[in-house]
């Protein structure tokens, strides 16, 4: 241990971890307790030591306000309920008034000059940590509660005005052992600059939200060096290697600086061809669409110049909230994404809750392999029809206003097409009913992600009006690795003649049944491995609308009878690396800049 320690005491040492979300950052290090999750993060804001009184004062009426509240709360919830289930903010209320709690805010305010948010959210981590290993379950549970009450006094300290800031230009580098999905969901994003994670891969969901964020983002971290990291400290991020360096060297910190700013530059510069079409040298059209994760994406979306959005994951709009969205809140969720669009295509994913996205409103029983249990349509079939149910009207509702399409995640046999086709008309006749206008004709589709949708696509084809290949899951089950673990990242290999046999088959059931096949997953948003998906025939690539510009651009240099021959070749070979090295080639030859910046 002592070796360790010496090893990063105050020179520059760099590690490298996966790449999960591209850009470079600098910043402080934030560690983050897991306990911590859904707190907002402060800004460590440095006072004058005259200040101090003011900060204090702010946090005392922060902390009368709060309790207001909960007073409030608790006598209307007296009202309502018995008195046991008031009692719950009782005890919010006696944390609030703990003696010990402030005594420290106040006496770290002043010694350590800084913002009075930023020691009380210190101290609140301290706590939350110390209850989360205790042994007796009724203060373990207490942790939920001291999350409620410091979010409100940090909501409080939030509202009362900035506080000069002298370091506020360095944002914050988030560092945890894993990101759960809601936690990034959570995540101020102008206040963090990067994200450093124990666990996870390119394809966890909260890669995929980090992405959606364009905040950098690294997993894999090794474990010795994370245990290093102080509150503070100076790191690097580098979102396209790997690469984490702490307590960089000024030289070493001017070059990423420089290596960010180049980056940005070349990625402004692709916004200048969003109108040009993604078309190859011999006139294959390419249809580029976005995945979303909010109504806030849209923007994105439309600079970047998109088809539409062809993958609008919903289960965001049901996480960090306590109950799931009623059926009329959806309605106008999914309206105001076709205004933003611009009424252009929206595929909508029903639910896909489960595995590792739990929100908080829909309560699960615990399974030994969630990967592999109630996910998806699953959940949606068995038991919670209700979610599905209330869904798929809001859909066909949203859908008379605008060309909505909804896909089925997880599906693994016909029956479940077949039941939603069912339960699709049943909907259609409720809504006849309640007289609410609604869609005649639902335009649906089915998810590839399961090896057995993949084999026996074609009996999937004739029921639905288009397909979607989502490769994060479709490479989980078929090379059975767990996508969130970086332990097996190393075979989380999209280009393994498995994966590209599968795509070749959904690609020709299409072709049989005329209908359009996507590409959704991960796989899409990687330049490197564009040649060889539209040398397999898809021609329509979604994805984080971040990627489309570099997409379009080896699609404009690719000739298509020379990347069709590739792609048979890539499809007989033995290894994912053979494969992956057939189309970098390719890439390459097709955007050489943009292959120099990311290699
Ligand atoms: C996929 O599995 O490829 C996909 C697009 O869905 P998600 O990443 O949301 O599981
Ligand atoms: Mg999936």
């Amino acid at each position: 241990m002592n070796q360790v320690e010496n090893q990063f005491v105050g020179r520059e040492v760099s590690v490298a971890a996966l790449p999960v979300s591209p850009g470079v950052a600098i910043g402080r290090v934030l560690l983050l307790s897991p306990e911590a999750e859904n707190l907002t993060i402060p800004e460590e804001t440095i006072i004058d030591a005259a200040d101090a009184g003011a900060e204090i004062e702010a946090f005392r009426r922060a902390l009368a306000a709060a309790k207001e509240e909960l007073t409030v709360l608790r006598d209307r919830l007296k009202e309502q309920l018995d008195s046991d289930e008031s009692g719950i903010l009782d005890a919010h209320l006696l944390m609030i008034e703990d003696r010990g709690m402030i005594a420290e805010v106040e006496r770290r305010i002043e010694a350590e000059q800084r913002g009075a948010a930023w020691v009380f959210y210190q101290v609140i981590q301290r706590y939350l940590k110390a209850l989360a290993v205790v042994q007796d379950d009724y203060l373990r549970e207490r942790i939920a509660d001291l999350r409620d009450i410091a979010g409100r006094v940090l909501a409080h300290l939030a509202n009362r005005g900035a506080v000069s800031n002298p370091e506020g230009s360095l944002g914050r580098i988030i560092v945890a052992s894993g990101f759960s999905p809601s936690l990034v969901a959570g995540l101020d994003r102008r206040q963090v600059a990067g994200l450093v994670s124990g666990s996870g891969s390119t394809t966890s969901h909260a890669a995929i939200l980090a992405r959606s964020f364009r905040i950098p983002a690294v997993a894999g971290i090794p474990e010795d060096f994370r245990m290093e990291l102080k509150n503070g400290d100076l790191l690097i991020v580098d979102g396209f290697s790997g690469r984490v360096i702490l307590h960089p060297a000024p030289r070493t910190e001017e070059a990423y600086r420089l290596k960010g700013a180049a980056a940005g530059e070349f990625f402004s510069s692709l916004l200048g061809e969003r109108h040009l079409a993604p078309e190859t040298v011999d006139g294959f059209r390419v249809r580029l669409a976005g995945n979303l994760e909010s109504v806030a994406d849209a923007g994105l979306l439309n600079e970047a110049g998109g088809d539409g959005v062809g993958l609008l994951r919903t289960e965001f709009m049901f996480i960090n909230r306590n109950a799931p969205p009623e059926e009329d809140e959806q309605v106008e969720y999914y309206r105001q994404i076709l205004r933003a669009v611009g009424n252009r295509p929206v595929v909508v994913r029903t639910l896909d809750v489960g595995g590792d996205k739990l929100p908080r409103g829909i309560s699960f029983k615990p399974e030994e392999n969630p990967v592999l249990g109630l996910r998806g349509i699953r959940l949606a079939l068995q038991g919670r029809s209700s979610l599905l149910r209330t869904q798929l009207r809001a859909l066909l509702r949203a859908g008379v206003e605008g060309p909505i399409r909804v896909l089925l995640p997880m599906v693994s046999t016909v029956e479940e097409v077949r039941k939603v086709r069912e339960l699709v008309v049943a909907l259609q006749a409720d809504l006849s009913r309640d007289r609410l206008d609604h869609l005649s004709h639902l335009s649906l589709g089915v998810m590839i992600e399961t090896p057995s949708a993949a084999l026996v696509v074609e009996h999937i084809a004739p029921l639905v009006d288009f397909l979607s290949i989502g490769t994060n899951d479709l490479v989980q089950y078929t090379l059975a690795v767990d996508r969130g673990n970086e332990q097996v990242a190393y075979l989380n290999q999209p280009t393994h003649p498995a994966i590209l046999r599968l795509i070749r088959r959904c690609v020709e059931a299409g072709q049989a049944h005329n209908i359009p096949v996507c590409v959704c997953g991960q796989m899409a948003a990687d330049p490197e491995l564009t040649p060889l998906l539209i040398g397999l025939g898809v021609q329509e690539l979604s994805m984080a609308p971040d990627s489309i510009g570099s997409v379009r651009q080896v699609i404009r240099g690719l000739n298509m009878r020379e990347t069709e021959a590739a792609a048979q070749i890539a499809m007989n070979v033995a290894t994912a690396a053979e494969a992956l090295n057939i189309s970098r080639d390719l890439m390459r030859r097709a955007a050489p800049k943009l292959a120099a910046l990311t290699g």
